[in-house]
């Protein structure tokens, strides 16, 4: 039997609707003994909001914050949603031209377009119809899409070693491709856990619904007009129907991504992962692309940033909108970046720039030096090289002498 603190962390990391207990426990970090002081120094004086802009030299407001934050950092938690991938020509979900309101269109649907990600979708043949296409559609751009700056940028903190984890609720799986990004599916309960944490599945794969055979997404199972049946299970109930069991049924595959109100087979391995990180004293939390409506991943937020607090760390928004207005979370962003997250990678660049000073030619007292250094340098070695004559000649006495004595020839 499960315990009820693992179906708890289950159910909360699942899209559902939100529930006022409490899923992972923070020990605060004042608690702890040993005391690290974080790397992190720079605030900006007040949390913005400011304008990401595509050129010029950015406001040293926030640019060096960004710095001390992407330079520095050494444990860096990033949570990003569909708004990293829009740049790569993936839609996000809730926005007026996202993937919401064009499957709305597409499918003339009475509701919002949050139906076709719900659980509802395997309810009955037309609305399961509709979402094998929709899914298709959205594999094909996964598929066709090259990763952004932004992704690149992650992978390069990854490499440099500051990235503690990656938070994706993505299911185009284009962090998972690049170097430093990888991630592991299904996510595993224990240590060692990939750097990407897939927090709603991925298209990369589909699995048995009642077996959980899993293997590489094929579209063309998931065609509107078939029910896609496990060859696993069929094949499993073909032999007990030979030995003369009962059948036990065919399951259905499906892509293995979590929709709302439904299970998320790695909701266990995600809360323990996210607890690991938080007693990891994580520095600095960038959240990035995501309207945080999802409430587990609310959660995540809003336990993450009191963490990256405790060890002095800080947490910066970065979105076309605002940071969500609820009371949770109060004082939790102290920067708020709005624009294209794309253009962080070269805002950095340009400030980066703007402050590095031109090398000057050397002086003609520095020369002065280095030939001197130079002169030092070859007395130095002169009588080193002196020294080891001498040595050499002092040994070969003694070897003389040494074969005088035992009567033995030593030497030619
Ligand atoms: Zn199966």
């Amino acid at each position: 039997m499960m315990a009820q603190s693992t179906i708890a962390v289950m159910k909360d990391i699942i899209a559902v609707q939100s529930s006022p207990s409490t899923t992972f426990t923070y020990v605060p970090a004042e608690t702890k003994k040993r005391k690290r002081e974080a790397k992190v120094v720079s605030r900006p004086c007040h949390p913005g909001p400011f304008e990401l802009r595509s050129e010029g030299v950015p406001d040293e407001q926030y640019a060096e914050a960004l710095h001390c934050m992407l330079r520095k950092c050494r444990r860096l938690v990033v949570v990003v949603g569909a708004g990293i991938s829009v740049g790569a020509g993936i839609p996000d979900f809730r926005s007026s031209t996202g993937l919401f309101q064009t499957v709305k269109d597409d499918f003339k649907l009475k509701g919002s377009g949050q139906s076709m990600f719900d659980s509802s979708v395997y309810k009955d043949a037309a609305t399961t119809s509709m979402f094998h296409s929709m899914v298709n559609t959205l594999h094909t751009l996964s598929q066709d899409a090259k990763v952004t700056k932004f992704h690149q940028m992650l992978s390069e903190l990854s490499t440099e070693k500051r990235l503690l984890r990656l938070y994706t609720q993505n299911v185009d799986c284009l962090e998972i491709s690049l170097s430093g990004l990888e991630t592991a599916v299904p996510l595993p309960v224990k240590a060692p856990w990939p750097k990407t944490i897939q927090l709603h599945g991925g298209l990369q794969k589909m699995v048995c619904a009642k077996c959980g055979w899993m293997a590489p997404f094929d579209p063309t199972v998931f065609q509107e007009d078939r029910i896609p049946e496990c060859n696993e299970c069929r094949e499993w109930d073909s032999v007990r129907e030979v030995v003369g069991k009962r059948t036990q049924g065919v399951g259905r595959l499906r892509p293995r991504i979590v929709l709302y109100n439904e299970f998320n087979p790695d909701g266990e391995a995600i809360g323990k992962v996210t607890s690991s990180d938080l007693k990891a004293r994580p520095d600095g939390m960038l959240v990035v692309g995501t309207s945080l409506k999802v409430p587990g991943v609310r959660r995540i937020v809003k336990e993450m940033s009191a963490a990256v607090h405790a060890a002095n760390g800080i947490v910066v928004w970065v979105n076309e909108i605002d940071p969500p207005a609820a009371k949770m979370f109060e004082n939790c962003f102290d920067l708020i970046l709005k624009g294209d997250c794309q253009e962080i990678p070269s805002i950095l660049e340009r400030w980066e720039k703007s402050k590095t000073r031109p090398k000057r030619a050397p002086s003609t007292r520095q020369k002065k030096s280095e030939s001197a250094s130079d002169i030092v340098s070859s007395i130095t070695n002169k009588t080193i090289s002196e020294n080891d004559r001498k040595i050499t000649d002092v040994f070969k006495v003694k070897k003389k002498a040494v074969g005088r004595v035992n009567g033995v020839k030593l030497e030619k």
